[in-house]
């Protein structure tokens, strides 16, 4: 269900534009940005770290734009506004299930963040749970389940090898519930997780499959139904929408018996002085105001995406990453990461390092010499990019990990809706530059960051729009720290 109709069926509010159906790719905010370069030029930025941060969908901020006239209380206000914010919330709930094939009968938990959903999840496990996951997850998807009874798989070496794997430690682990929890894409490498045979075998074994979708939710069609997912994570601001909201999508039976995530306001039915009786659903584990903004923005993104087609996304993306790896596999020196080989199915997330390049040098001339937006360090996948690259490029040891540790670093490109061919052009056209000729500018070291050394660029005046009221304090504050950098060093 989209969330626009209910917007614009209320004469009084703005129709929110609808997304290019069919024209990826899709208007995204920013997609003008000009940033300054070392040499004291402008160029168009190109945002190549969509795997991070997306960068919100020009009808996303369409549809936040339409809301905010009608922002008001949620659940508890009887002012008209109030009701239309809590239809709008209620609606958005049922946008984000849709989108992602859940059950009919499944709880959608408003959370901040895929972290925020997981760790709801990793606290709302019965006793007696095993947890079962693998190595090359992302930290949000390893460290809430050490908090109770877990088995850490190896990065295995094959999509198969993970299913086996899998198989054999849910067999194996003896408790009486038993969850393995996978991600739907890496956010090192891309590649796809084989998510209908993992529940399969999941649910085999007698145990449930929880998929941290971060990454997948952006780049392919999730039925959560059909592939057999009882639990599902994602991020707003990794879908186009960064307004602060995440959503746990699963079973509600776990989630019922478990005590409310947060104790306050909305999650409860009835308080006395001596007890509480918790509301069940989505409610038990939302107290306090909800992001109404965030759940709005999220639902909006997930009925954009779903208008051009997810499989119009992929298409796209699959040509863009055609393009990044032809184009890549033709710069001297350039090795990529990856679990199971090149014909792995993958979303648009391409990691490597280049021979006698640090990785951060490499981001920080991309940026400061090209004006390209890239990541570049451990991915929050620490012992992944161990079993990846530990062994090689030890120039290339991540400004992340403390001084006698020898975590390897890398430099990765992501893109989605909102990437060019032109965009993946520049990015090739610089790197074959970088490599070729090495950096023009110096780079040294800050806070773990590489940074050009003096860094002449300019900061946009954004500060200015904090000025005034109480604002001042903020601006006052920003202003200071920004000022140093402003002026050639
Ligand atoms: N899982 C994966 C695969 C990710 O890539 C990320 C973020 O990069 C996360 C989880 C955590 O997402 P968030 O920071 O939005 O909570």
């Amino acid at each position: 269900m989209s969330i626009a109709p209910l917007v614009d069926s209320r004469p009084v509010a703005a129709a929110p534009s609808p997304p290019a159906a069919g024209a990826l790719p899709l208007p995204v905010v920013g997609a003008d940005l000009s940033v300054p370069l070392v040499t004291g030029e402008q160029v168009g930025y190109v945002n190549l770290d969509y795997a991070a941060s997306a960068p919100c969908l020009r009808s996303v901020l369409d549809a936040v734009g339409a809301l905010l006239p009608w922002y008001s209380s949620v659940h508890r206000g009887a002012g008209f506004a109030s009701t239309v914010t809590t239809e709008l919330y209620a609606a958005a709930r049922q946008a984000v299930g849709d989108f992602v094939g859940a059950r009919a009968d499944d709880t959608v938990v408003f959370t901040r963040n895929t972290t925020d959903a997981l760790n709801l999840l990793a606290a709302a496990l019965p006793e007696d749970t095993t947890v079962v996951t693998f190595a090359s997850e992302h930290h949000a998807n390893q460290l809430p389940w050490r908090r109770g009874r877990s088995v850490v798989l190896p990065v295995p070496a094959s999509a198969d090898e993970a299913i086996a794997r899998a198989d054999d430690a849910l067999r194996g682990a003896p408790s009486r519930h038993r969850l393995l929890a996978v991600t739907g894409a890496s956010n090192v490498t891309g590649e796809l997780w084989p998510l209908s045979e993992l529940a399969a075998v999941a649910h085999r074994r007698g145990a449930r499959l929880s998929v941290d979708a971060a990454q997948l939710a952006p780049h392919r069609a999730i039925e959560m139904a059909a592939i057999g997912a009882d639990y599902l994570a994602l991020s707003g601001h990794k879908l186009y929408a960064p307004f602060g909201g995440g959503v746990l999508v699963g079973r509600g039976d776990w989630l019922d018996a478990a005590r409310p995530y947060l104790a306050g306001g909305g999650a409860v039915r009835r308080v006395t002085l001596d007890g509480v009786e918790w509301a069940s659903g989505a409610p038990r584990h939302e107290a306090g105001t909800p992001n109404v903004v965030g759940a709005v923005s999220l639902a909006a993104a997930c009925g954009a995406l779903a208008e051009v087609g997810m499989s119009a996304v992929a298409a796209h993306e699959a040509g863009l990453l055609d393009r990044v790896t032809r184009g890549l596999g033709a710069v001297p020196g350039v090795e990529r990461l990856e679990m199971w080989g090149p014909a792995s199915p993958r979303i648009g997330v391409v990691t490597f390092q280049v021979r006698g390049f640090h990785p951060g040098v490499v981001a920080a001339a991309l940026s400061a010499e090209h004006g390209i937006g890239v990541r570049d360090g451990s991915f929050c996948a620490h012992p992944l990019m161990s079993a990846l690259a530990g062994g090689r490029a030890p120039e290339a040891r991540s400004p992340e990990a403390p001084a006698d540790a020898a975590l390897p670093g890398a430099v990765r490109v992501s893109f989605g809706v909102g990437t060019s061919r032109a965009d993946i052009d520049r990015f090739l056209g610089a790197i074959s530059d970088l490599v070729a000729r090495g950096p023009r500018a110096r780079y040294r070291l800050d806070a773990g960051r590489y940074v050009p050394e003096p860094d002449p660029r300019p900061r946009p005046a954004l500060a200015g729009l904090l000025a005034g009221g109480t604002g001042g304090a903020v601006h006052g504050l920003l202003a200071s720290h920004l000022a140093p950098c402003q002026s050639p060093a």
